[in-house]
């Protein structure tokens, strides 16, 4: 792409981009270059064109170059890693010695908390909110990490 800087019959300096030098002439051969300000086809090149075209452009010849894309990432530090091994571990602890309730356990843990049933160790699911009206009822339930595995 060329610049231009364009002069009317008039004395209205414009400027115009081109896809190449022989672009401009046979646009202006064919009257297809008016001035935006008066519309007149007397159209031609300033006579300092080139070097007006590069003087201008502002803040000098730096390419204007999008910044790169930084996606988010997580580095998991050898502490976290450690953490995790635990709750995985925990997790596991947990697996092997409650039954798991699934659905009922809002259900069942309130029972045991109102001591109508015999307590004893229970996993299951339980949405936030409902974990929530749990804790509030003073049902001590505790939140399990989920890891990627669980989906299997
Ligand atoms: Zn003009």
């Amino acid at each position: 792409m060329i610049r231009y800087d364009l002069l009317c019959g008039d004395g209205h300096g414009f400027d115009a981009w081109f896809r190449s030098a022989s672009d401009f002439d046979s646009q202006e051969a064919r009257g297809l270059l008016s001035c935006p300000a008066c519309g007149s086809v007397d159209v031609r090149k300033a006579l300092m064109a080139p070097a007006l075209a590069s003087a201008r452009s502002r803040g000098g010849d730096e390419p204007v170059t999008p910044e790169a894309e930084s996606p988010p990432v997580s580095l998991v530090s050898g502490r976290d890693e450690k953490l995790r091994g635990l709750l995985r571990e925990l997790k596991a602890h947990v697996r092997q010695t409650s039954e798991d309730v699934g659905e009922r356990f809002p259900e069942v843990a309130r029972q045991m908390h109102a001591e109508e049933i015999e307590h004893r160790p229970i996993r299951g699911r339980a949405t936030a909110q409902e974990a929530k009206a749990l804790l509030e009822e003073g049902v001590p339930v505790y939140p399990l990490p989920a890891f990627p595995e669980d989906e299997n």
